[in-house]
């Protein structure tokens, strides 16, 4: 057991002036600007144009979907998903609790009341045994809304948590058995497959990202997928102030200003170019941490050193978006991921803990959550390590050379 304090271990590690290795960061293929500077010439710089119509085939064929509609970000898309599946005050979504807080905040934004879910070990995506006994749950015994008592789910929100698909098949029949449509939240998979089929075509719309830090990036955007032409196109008139066709401006329904603009669509379409690429990157990253973890766990006799990973199912591809590990500090010699995630730190290398479960969180901590201890426990032990696909070489030598120090402070020998 070692016995330096995370204070002390940054004060040993602390005083080198190192440029900063980040989580992940946006890794331009070089098109870009030529699409960019594309729209200049022609004067394409509104919130439609050929840049946009482009992007969204280029998505719609890569995911094999139908229709795609791009949009200013992935938390517009989710809303305006949850606003076609007529969501709205007195009704139910049931969200995956371990996720970023996009995948929720939509669901308030429609006056509808959010039940989140546990997830399972081996994706650490929604645990369809948990979704099951939610829905019956509330199908017997109501809960309480803002609009009363209610039992009327809506939508089912599963997510494929940096980038590994959930179990959708178990989920998909669980929506087809209690007639519950599934908003796929694709945001962090874009890349990913799941028994031959994209993320974000599983569902009966999927969501999907290109914010700064996501596997290609606009800057900012997301879209909204689907095969349902009429849906796609509905979420294109509401994403443009639902403005009527007429010479004046007409609306009979409510309107949001959500669509992507021409120049950073520009941008999508490059980063479209190397996406493929970008995908393998990111698997190479987990392969290099993989056999680096590998490498103390099995001088195991030795070290007793256990680190968890993500496990990648049978039939599923992840585009490992981020890599993360699982470090119990009772197993681990008293190696917590929050020593580890400090040390890092104080070498200029940016980790983070997983994303802290919904249900847990202060704004949402009084729904009603259905599960055991999955998410938490992956939340306590959990960190994502530096995953770019920029990461160079040498980057990954400094990254190796930190969580040597570290990990071998923890050795008993
Ligand atoms: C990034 C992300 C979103 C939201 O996307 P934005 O484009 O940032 O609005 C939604 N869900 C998950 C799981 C995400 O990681």
């Amino acid at each position: 057991m070692s016995t330096k304090s995370p204070e002390e271990i940054i004060k040993i590690h602390s005083g080198k002036d190192l440029s900063k290795i980040w989580l992940s960061s946006p890794h331009m293929g070089g098109n870009e600007q030529k699409y960019v500077s594309d729209a200049f010439t022609s004067n394409w710089i509104a919130p439609l144009g050929p840049h946009v119509n482009g992007f969204e085939e280029d998505l719609a064929s890569f995911t094999g979907v139908s229709h795609a509609a791009a949009l200013s970000s992935g938390t517009g898309a989710l809303h305006l998903g949850l606003l076609l599946l007529d969501v709205g005050p007195g009704d139910i979504v049931l969200c995956q609790s371990l996720t970023f807080s996009a995948s929720a905040n939509p669901i308030i934004y429609q006056g509808a009341t959010p039940v989140f879910i546990d997830s399972e070990m081996d994706t650490w995506n929604m645990d369809p045994e948990a979704l099951e006994e939610a829905i019956i749950s509330i199908q017997k015994i109501p809960i309480q809304t803002n609009s009363g008592l209610s039992s009327k789910i809506k939508a089912i929100v599963p997510v494929h948590l940096y980038g590994m698909p959930a179990k959708m098949n178990e989920i998909k029949a669980i929506s087809n058995k209690y007639g519950i449509p599934v908003l796929e939240d694709a945001a962090e998979a874009l890349g990913s497959v799941y028994n031959g089929k994209a993320c974000g075509s599983l569902g009966d719309m999927g969501v999907l990202s290109f914010n700064g830090n996501k596997i290609i990036t606009t800057s900012g955007g997301g879209a909204l997928i689907s095969d349902d032409k009429e849906k796609i196109e509905k979420a294109r008139f509401y994403a443009t102030q639902s403005r009527d066709p007429a010479p004046h401006y007409q609306h009979s329904h409510l309107g949001f200003n959500y669509r992507m603009s021409n120049i950073l669509a520009g941008i999508g379409r490059g980063q479209m170019e190397v996406l493929p690429e970008r995908v393998n990157q990111r698997r190479g990253n987990f392969k290099r941490y993989q056999q680096y973890f590998d490498k103390w766990q099995a001088s195991a006799g030795l070290f007793n050193f256990h680190f968890g990973f993500q496990n990648e199912p049978e039939g599923s591809y992840s585009n490992r978006w981020l890599t993360c590990i699982t470090i119990d500090p009772q197993a681990n010699n008293g190696l917590s991921r929050e020593v580890m995630r400090l040390a890092l730190e104080a070498e200029n290398i940016e980790a983070r803990p997983l994303w802290k479960p919904m249900h847990l969180q202060p704004y949402f901590k009084n729904y009603p959550y259905y599960g055991g201890n999955t998410a938490e426990n992956l939340f306590d032990s959990g960190l994502c390590l530096p995953s770019g696909s920029n990461l160079s070489p040498l980057d990954f030598k400094r990254i190796f050379e930190s969580l040597d120090t570290i990990i071998s402070d923890f050795a008993t020998k």
